[in-house]
């Protein structure tokens, strides 16, 4: 599209009208951009905790990425040999960072505890 109007001439300003609503267009992804890596960051998705799955997920990694993936059962009645994977379960409904708020499991032992169809014994860990 040529920058004249319909008598062939040049439209002044035109250039700079377009290049302007480009500049404010641009602006608003940055701010887009930029309230996505707040929500992504750590203290925004902390106010999710409400025990809802979003929350669950954010104490899941958070414990993950501070204490290491989970290696072990510490349900001693745990009825599997050898377990290939264990994850970490919350043993509080509240939001904390505690490590002793945190058990591992395999998933096993994890999906019935989530469903309260077992009551936990701990095995003990050194912490
Ligand atoms: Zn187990």
């Amino acid at each position: 599209m040529r920058d004249r109007d319909l008598k062939g001439r040049f439209i002044k300003g035109h250039k700079k009208a377009g290049g302007f609503a480009k500049g404010s267009k641009h602006r608003e992804e940055s701010k887009i951009r930029i309230s996505e890596s707040l929500e992504g960051s750590f203290g925004i998705k902390s106010r999710r905790w409400r025990g809802n799955n979003a929350g669950y997920v954010a104490k899941h990694l958070w414990i993950v990425k501070h204490y290491g993936k989970a290696n072990k059962c510490q349900n001693v009645e745990c009825g599997f040999d050898k377990p290939k994977r264990f994850e970490w379960a919350s043993i509080t409904d509240k939001p904390t960072r505690k490590r002793n708020d945190y058990i591992m499991l395999c998933c096993s032992c994890h999906r019935k505890y989530d469903m309260g169809l077992i009551g936990i014994t701990l095995e003990e860990v050194s912490l």
